[in-house]
């Protein structure tokens, strides 16, 4: 089962498809998927989306949420028909950050609409122009965009809006953190005033609620938070270890444990590219992917690691969205990222259908106000495994006069007092 009902504020629950309101043609797709009962977020978003209202779901990747807003739009566009003379209109339009979240959201629809005469494609930049215009030439009713090349699309008269009564904002968090709120206002202004919403963000800050209000209409709100993939099916730990020694480390847990596939996450490109040549030194053959990388050398990366090729894949955190890879047993933190709520993100790539995972974070000396954030973020105080060759002590003791004394021994469990909060005010502060 896939997300968790925690944190869900749920009004009923429901534990068939069959129930939901769902065509007979999107059910069938569903048992072909082998989903045997809806998620949280699906139980309870589904039937008021079938119903027309605008949602506001606050969910990420994992939780079922594509197929939770995909269920009904390509149930509503299918009863509408739409026009059955000339070139079909854009109908729905779904937004995306990042090409991989795009790719997977266009895979998801190509399976829950296989028994529905729809037709979608989906466009992001990186790649080349030709095969996007001629999809939108010969008609869509389904276009899934990332918002730069959506609008130079646009901006070139390819691409019509007019027609689009279904919007989905995905990711809505992502797409401000990379700066596409300008391009979101742009994209909005075009569509027009009659029209479903749907925003999903993994986290709601205030930009993002604010965001909401300019254009979802009373919606109904999912939550499902994002502690619950934190806590069940995957083991978290931190290694302190300097900054010079992290690579030597990562190669040896690498080589010696019992790791069958891992993401690496770096916090630069540069380092991710750095990173597999430094691995494949060590004997460990690894990829990276991020925005740098041709969209080709992304594809083949992705693929080479979901047939099980590939064992390791360092990642940055933009082309690390989508990923819905189900046997990555290992998550690493290379370098802490300085939001909290990407490690959430992060670790969240493992421990998914079903089973375990550990994810380890290695944390030096400058990174310990942002280990602080994320165990605060999280609830809990992450376990320091010290059992390896380039432990330099406990630096969140040294690094912090604030922390208690002996408040987290290796291997105790956890419970840490939330006081240790206080100790923030040098916060981003890196040296
Ligand atoms: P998402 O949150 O949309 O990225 O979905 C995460 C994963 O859960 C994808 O691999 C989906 O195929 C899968 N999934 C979605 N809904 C269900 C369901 N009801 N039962 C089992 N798996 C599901």
């Amino acid at each position: 089962m896939v997300g968790s009902n925690r944190g869900l504020k749920r009004k009923h629950h429901v534990t068939s498809f069959d129930a939901l309101g769902l065509a007979e043609p999107l059910l069938r797709a569903v048992a072909d998927c082998g989903y045997d009962e809806p998620t949280p977020i699906q139980a309870e978003a589904i039937p008021s989306l079938l119903a027309g209202e605008d949602l506001l779901g606050c969910a990420q990747t994992g939780t079922g949420k594509t197929a939770a807003f995909a269920l009904p739009l390509l149930q509503h566009l299918s009863e509408r028909g739409g026009s059955t003379r000339g070139k079909r209109p854009i109908r729905a339009l779904i937004l995306s950050p990042t090409r991989e979240l795009a790719a997977q959201i266009g895979e998801d629809i190509d399976a829950y609409g296989k028994y529905l005469k729809l037709r979608h494609h989906v466009i992001f930049g990186g790649v080349s122009q030709r095969p996007q215009e001629q999809a939108l030439s010969r008609g869509l009713d389904v276009l899934v965009a990332c918002p730069g090349r959506l609008l130079d699309l646009h901006g070139q008269g390819l691409v019509d809006l007019s027609h689009v009564t279904h919007f989905v904002l995905d990711e809505a968090d992502r797409m401000l953190d990379m700066g596409f709120i300008h391009d979101i206002r742009k994209v909005l202004k075009v569509l027009p005033d009659r029209r479903q919403n749907l925003l999903f963000s993994a986290t709601m800050p205030d930009s993002i609620a604010s965001l909401a209000a300019t254009f979802l209409h009373d919606p109904i709100r999912v939550e499902v938070t994002p502690q619950s993939t934190t806590v069940e099916r995957i083991a978290q730990k931190v290694m302190f270890v300097e900054k010079s020694d992290k690579r030597r480390l990562l190669a040896n847990i690498l080589t010696t444990d019992d790791v069958e596939q891992a993401i690496v996450f770096t916090r630069t490109k540069h380092g991710a590219n750095r990173l597999v040549k430094q691995l494949e030194q060590a004997g460990v053959e690894a990829a990276a992917i991020h925005g740098n990388k041709s969209q080709n050398a992304r594809t083949r990366a992705l693929d080479a690691f979901r047939d099980g090729k590939l064992g390791v894949l360092v990642a940055t955190d933009v082309a690390s969205r989508g990923i819905d890879v189900d046997g990555v047993s290992h998550v690493f933190n290379f370098d802490l990222p300085n939001e909290p709520e990407t490690y959430v993100h992060r670790i969240g790539r493992t421990g998914r259908a079903g089973r375990d995972g550990t994810a380890i974070a290695f944390c030096d000396g400058e990174e310990v106000a942002y280990l602080r954030d994320i165990e605060k973020l999280i609830g809990e105080s992450i376990d320091v495994d010290s059992d390896h060759a380039w432990h330099p002590g406990d630096l969140r003791k040294s690094a912090s006069s604030a922390a208690p004394p002996q408040a987290r021994r290796p291997g105790g469990g956890s419970g840490r007092s939330r006081g240790r909060g206080r100790g923030r005010s040098g916060r981003r502060s890196r040296r």
